[in-house]
């Protein structure tokens, strides 16, 4: 093969301007996108001509890439993906494999500090580590036993809590006398000192007097995020929360910076994926409607991608409330110990929050902003729907909704009127929800997500990985919108299946939309951008976990061969 395989060569700039050779791809299978064998030409990063084949092209037009009937998609979006902090979970001490309190340990033990002189790990798993600290918990001590000395700070694969050394709990000035601070609190022992366990927003303390990361370790953080989403065929995501507001959650690493190192990336056209980068103030708990409007003050006006482009920055994070398991979600019906959870937001009372997310929710709309509610709980979630009502033209900015596990059904037709889009995480659900049936009740816990009931009501639904708190991997997304199984009890099902075609929707053009974009990106479409997904087999959408099987050949965007390889 020759000629116009050099494709690969071309380069890119962030007015959207592709530069690449002409690419023709026969024999392609679309897979729910239409039956029999298609042709795509490619020029100048778009998508030319996209055509049904009356019959196998047998003897290769001159420089047609001949695909043998694999599968091609549009490239995926990933629309809600924490990139810059999956980076970090990628260069930093890895902790997912850790299955026991020994297993980390053993990890920890090998680990060097950074170029800040700190250990930061992440992804280590609360439900399966049992540790020595208050009900068996993971705390300092168990740190301690193996690095005294240097400070140690771990995020679990939630993001939403984290243990320190005793050294660290020294440096952030946490003792007995610390009180739980607005929206987190601290493990404590029978004396009432912080065990080193840290949940929710109270990791802020730490974060505080961590070291902030170099340019250079911001940079790299991004471009090995994109180097392995780049190899999973994702070519487009959203980065959910940079900013000031970062000190609250995870490692706390994410500040206003990491949004100049994506501008410096795309300036220097290293940037390759279509990024979207979520700004955010105040964080995980206690956020106040000054807070935001200080922070977006400060910050200048939204900047949206322009068509075919490579990075917008124009929608706003707002933690209106946290995850089921801290009963942070704000419930109608209560968890297990009778409580019910309440807004994230500064306020001392119900009316006091839901009054503090209008104002946000108000103010960022009138500059302009998109914003994107975190949102698990039902009342929340009406909560939210009720701000995004109050502005003026609410469907314009297309606001929406960040998990919506528990969305009452009754308010999915109000979010379909209000243009709001559900962003739901189909393998979060497949992981988590069969272990939360004490918490939230079987029904409630394993009937989340009504991705069916949302579509049928005219949302916007996009699904989406939320990684690292699971792995980026859309094969494994489709598979469990599309069946509704459940890791633990795989044989699960129920009414609330997407179809092949309505998940790669959700996967493609309906983030796409969540973006403004979907005019340009999303589908397979002349006119569209050149961003595809090639398959090295062809996809069997009527046995959706045989998709996870299948690998990704190669990953195209704006017509440039970015992973992988077609010659
Ligand atoms: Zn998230």
């Amino acid at each position: 093969m020759k000629g116009d395989l050099d494709v690969g060569l071309g380069t890119h700039d962030d007015d959207g301007v592709n530069s690449s050779l002409a690419l023709t791809l026969v024999n392609v299978d679309l897979g729910p996108y239409g039956p029999g064998l298609h042709k795509i030409a490619i020029r100048d990063g778009v998508i030319d001509v996209v055509e049904p084949l009356a019959e196998r092209v047998r003897s290769v037009e001159s420089g047609a890439i001949d695909l043998m009937g694999c599968t091609v998609l549009p490239g995926i979006d990933d629309s809600h993906l924490h990139a810059f902090y999956f980076g970090r979970a990628l260069v930093s001490v890895d902790l997912q494999k850790a299955e026991t309190l020994g297993d980390l340990k053993v990890i920890l033990r090998s680990a060097g500090a950074d170029e800040s002189g700190w250990i930061r790990g992440n992804g280590w798993d609360a439900g399966r580590i049992q540790g020595t600290g208050p009900g068996g918990t993971v705390c300092a001590a168990d740190l301690d036993e193996v690095k005294p000395d240097v400070p140690v700070f771990l995020t679990d694969m939630t993001g939403h809590q984290g243990v320190g050394n005793s050294l660290v709990m020294r440096l952030a000035g946490i003792t007995d006398k610390t009180d739980d601070p607005v929206g987190g609190s601290f493990i404590r022992d029978e004396y009432g000192v912080p065990s080193g366990l840290i949940l929710e927003g109270a990791v802020r303390l730490v974060n505080e007097v961590a070291p902030g990361l170099s340019p250079i370790a911001e940079r790299a953080a991004i471009l090995t995020a994109q180097g392995n989403l780049l190899s999973r065929g994702i070519t487009a995501f959203t980065d959910p929360g940079l900013g000031p507001g970062a000190v609250s959650l995870m490692e706390g690493s994410g500040y206003l910076s990491a949004v100049q190192a994506y501008r410096d990336l795309a300036a220097s056209g290293e940037l390759s994926v279509r990024a979207n980068v979520m700004l955010l103030f105040g964080g995980l708990g206690g956020t106040t409607a000054a807070d935001v409007r200080a922070g977006l003050a400060g910050f200048g006006p939204p900047a949206a991608m322009k068509p075919f482009g490579r990075l917008g920055i124009s929608q706003l994070k707002i933690f209106a409330d946290g995850i089921p398991r801290s009963k942070t979600a704000w419930v109608t019906e209560p968890y297990d110990d009778c409580s019910c959870g309440h807004l994230q937001v500064a306020g001392s009372t119900d009316s006091e929050r839901v009054a503090e997310l209008a104002h946000m929710v108000a103010d960022s709309a009138a500059a302009g902003w998109q914003i994107g509610a975190h949102a698990i709980g039902d009342r929340t979630v009406s909560a939210y729907l009720d701000a995004v009502a109050a502005t003026t033209d609410p469907k314009d900015l297309r606001h929406y909704v960040i998990h919506g596990d528990l969305v009452h059904h009754d308010e999915l037709e109000r979010m379909a009127a209000l243009g709001v889009t559900m962003n739901s995480n189909p393998s979060i659900r497949w992981a988590v929800a069969a272990g939360a049936t004490t918490l939230l009740g079987r029904e409630r816990s394993l009937g989340r997500q009504p991705l069916a009931a949302a579509v049928s009501a005219g949302v916007n639904v996009a699904i989406s990985s939320d990684a690292p708190v699971t792995d980026p991997d859309w094969r494994v997304i489709i598979a469990a919108a599309m069946t509704r199984s459940l890791k633990n009890d795989p044989h699960y099902s129920d009414d609330q299946k997407l179809t092949g075609l309505q998940a790669i929707d959700a996967l493609t053009i309906n983030g796409a939309w969540q973006s403004h974009a979907e005019s340009w990106r999303g589908k397979i479409a002349p006119g569209y951008a050149a961003d595809l997904v090639v398959m090295d087999r062809v996809l069997d959408f009527d046995e959706p976990w045989s998709i996870p099987e299948c690998n990704v050949r190669a990953t195209v965007i704006g017509g440039i061969i970015e992973f992988g390889e077609l010659a």
